[in-house]
C-alpha cells in the first residue's frame, strides 16, 4: 500500500516510519525542510506538564512516549549514528496548589512514569542543590520523568528515512489541493499543479491544519499557539532535574544546555521571538534556579504549537472520505504523543488492533463542529 503522508514533523514522520514497519511505501510531502516546524521548536518533556490538567485521552497515548522512544533509538541508531538522548532527569513540580491533586493522581495511576512524592526542604536540596531553598521549601517529584532531544530525534528520523528504499522525499513542496471524487481522493497537487496519487492520504499538516477545512467541508478547529523558548549553556549535567512553577520549565540536556520555556499566545503564524516574552521567561526560570542567570543565552525562538479544543488530537479516517486520514491538533503534548499517534494511524489504516481506544481521537467529532460552519 502507498501512503502520502503530507507533512513531515513528528507526527508524520513518526507514522511513516510505524507505516513502513507494516511493509507499506510512503511519500512524505513538507512545505519548507522536513522537522524545522513545532517539533523542533519543543522542549522534549516526555509527559504532559500537569498530567491530571489534562483529558484521559492525552495521557494514553503520551504514556508510551518513552518506550517507544527507547525502541526507535535502538533501531535507528544503527543506521543514522544519531543517539537521541532519552534523558531520565525527573521532574521538580513547585506549585503547592497541585501538590495534593498530584500526589492522588499518581497514587491512582499505578504505571512509574506518573509515580509522585512529596519532598521536604532537606530531600529537595539533595535532589537538586541548584533550586533556591530560600523560595522552594517542598515539591512533588516524578523520579522516572524523562525528556528528549528533539531537534536530534527529528534528524535521526529524517536519515533514516532518507536512505530508506520505500521512500519517496518532496521537501519545498506545499501541497495545497486534496483532489476528491465520488468520496475518495484520487490524487494531491502542490502549488504549481504538480499531481501526487497514493493509495492513502494522511494529513499531518500541525498548526496549518485549519487550512483543509473549505476543501473537505468540516470546520477544524486547531489554530497555532506561539510558544518561546530561550536556551543557556551550562556545564554538563549541571542542572539534575526538570524543574516547573506556574507552568514555566527548565530542562536539562546531557551536555549542559538548559531549555527554558514557554509562553502562550495567539499571534496568527508569527514566529518572531520577543524581548518581553524573553524577561517573563526569564524571570520565572532563574527565580527556580537563580544561578542560571550567571551562564550564556545562548538562543531564543518560537514555535507553533497545534491546538485542539481539548488537547485532544484527531487521528483517524477523515468524515465523509474513504482514502483519508488526520493526524493533527496534538497542542502542547505532540512530542510525548508522537510515538504512539503513529502507531495508531499506521494501525487504524492497516485495520490492526489498536494500541489504545480510538474512539476519543476519531475525526468524527469534526462534524459537530461543523454543524456550526453550515
Ligand atoms: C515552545 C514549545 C514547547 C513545546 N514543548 C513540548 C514538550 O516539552 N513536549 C511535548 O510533547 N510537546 C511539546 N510541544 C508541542 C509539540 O512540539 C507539538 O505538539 C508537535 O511538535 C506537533 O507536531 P506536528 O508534527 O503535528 O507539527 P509540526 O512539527 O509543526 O509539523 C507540521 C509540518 O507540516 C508541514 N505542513 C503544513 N502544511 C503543509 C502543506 N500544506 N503542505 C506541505 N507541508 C505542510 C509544516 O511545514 C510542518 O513541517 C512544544 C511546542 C512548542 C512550540
Amino acid at each position: 500500500m502507498h501512503i502520502a503522508i503530507i507533512g513531515a514533523g513528528i507526527t508524520g514522520l513518526m507514522s511513516a516510519l510505524e507505516l513502513l514497519e507494516q511493509g507499506c511505501s510512503v511519500t512524505l510531502f513538507d512545505q519548507q525542510a522536513a522537522g524545522q516546524a513545532a517539533s523542533w521548536a519543543g522542549g522534549g518533556i516526555l509527559s504532559p506538564m500537569y498530567p491530571w490538567r489534562y483529558p484521559a485521552a492525552v495521557n494514553a497515548l503520551a504514556r508510551h512516549a518513552k518506550p517507544l522512544y527507547q525502541d526507535w533509538n535502538q533501531k535507528l541508531q544503527p543506521f543514522t549514528g544519531i543517539d537521541f538522548q532519552i534523558h531520565e532527569t525527573g521532574m521538580l513540580i513547585f506549585d503547592e496548589s497541585d501538590f495534593e491533586i498530584g500526589l492522588s493522581y499518581a497514587k491512582t495511576h499505578q504505571e512509574p512514569q506518573q509515580q509522585a512524592k512529596l519532598l521536604d526542604q532537606a530531600k529537595l536540596q539533595q535532589i537538586n542543590p541548584k533550586v533556591d531553598n530560600s523560595k522552594f521549601k517542598q515539591a512533588i517529584y516524578f523520579s522516572e520523568l524523562a525528556n528528549i532531544r528533539n531537534p536530534r530525534l527529528l534528524q535521526s528520523i529524517i536519515r533514516y528515512l532518507k536512505q530508506h528504499p520505500r521512500v519517496t522525499w518532496h521537501e519545498d513542496c506545499k501541497i495545497t489541493r486534496l483532489n476528491i471524487q465520488q468520496g475518495r481522493a484520487n490524487s494531491i497537487s502542490d502549488e504549481h499543479g504538480r499531481l501526487f496519487q497514493a493509495d492513502q492520504y494522511v494529513f499531518t499538516t500541525g498548526a496549518w491544519s485549519q487550512y483543509w477545512s473549505q476543501q473537505l467541508g468540516l470546520e477544524i478547529p486547531v489554530q497555532p499557539v506561539q510558544g518561546q523558548m530561550l536556551l543557556f549553556k551550562t556545564p554538563e549535567n549541571w542542572l539534575p532535574t526538570m524543574c516547573m512553577n506556574k507552568v514555566m520549565y527548565l530542562i536539562p540536556r546531557p551536555d549542559g544546555h538548559v531549555l527554558c520555556g514557554s509562553s502562550m499566545r495567539q499571534v496568527g503564524f508569527d514566529t518572531s521571538p520577543s524581548s518581553e516574552i524573553r524577561q517573563d521567561i526569564l524571570q520565572a526560570c532563574i527565580e527556580m534556579v537563580p544561578e542560571l542567570a550567571d551562564f550564556p543565552l545562548v538562543k531564543q525562538w518560537a514555535g507553533l504549537r497545534p491546538s485542539s479544543p481539548d488537547g485532544i488530537p484527531y487521528i483517524g479516517k477523515i468524515p465523509k472520505l474513504q482514502n483519508a486520514w488526520a493526524n493533527f491538533g496534538h497542542f502542547r503534548n505532540g512530542l510525548c504523543m508522537g510515538p504512539a499517534s503513529g502507531k495508531l494511524l499506521a494501525q487504524l489504516i492497516l485495520e490492526q488492533t489498536p494500541i489504545v481506544d480510538p474512539v476519543p481521537y476519531d475525526p468524527v467529532r469534526l462534524l459537530e463542529s461543523s454543524h456550526l460552519m453550515l
